[in-house]
């Protein structure tokens, strides 16, 4: 019927908002939620685990400058990541961490490679 579209608009307006003035109002996320990933740089041993367990070869190691020389860190491709939480399960210090940010649009996808200095 033609009339359903507008008894549901006319629902709609009475009823209770349904949508979030974003980015002012931000949605509530379950305690479970698996975002950004956040790295701790003093503390990260430059293992690999995190960069071997990977399934979807998101993470490469990469040189960082530091007081105590160059290390290799985890630089993070979060366009392939599948925020499946191995990296930081595995990680030994637990420097490596599912945040719960969602707030990381961008406008080219290149720039979802996170260095180091960029995962804070
Ligand atoms: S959360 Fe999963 S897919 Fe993302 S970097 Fe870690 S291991 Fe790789
Ligand atoms: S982030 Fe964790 S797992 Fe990855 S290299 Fe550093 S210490 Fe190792």
């Amino acid at each position: 019927m033609i009339t359903d579209p507008l008894v549901g608009l006319v629902k709609a307006i009475g009823s209770k908002r349904f949508t979030l003035e974003y980015p002012e109002e931000k949605q509530q996320l379950p305690d479970n939620y698996r975002g950004k990933l956040r790295l701790d740089m003093d503390t990260c041993i430059s293992c690999k685990a995190c960069e071997i367990i990977c399934p979807n070869k998101t993470i490469d190691m990469v040189d960082v400058q530091t007081d105590k020389g160059t290390k290799i860190m985890p630089q993070v491709n979060h366009e392939r990541c599948l925020f499946c939480g191995l990296c930081e399960e595995v990680c030994p210090p637990k420097c490596l961490t599912l945040t719960k940010s969602y707030d990381y649009e961008r406008y080219d996808r290149r720039d979802f490679v996170d260095r180091p200095e960029d995962l804070q």
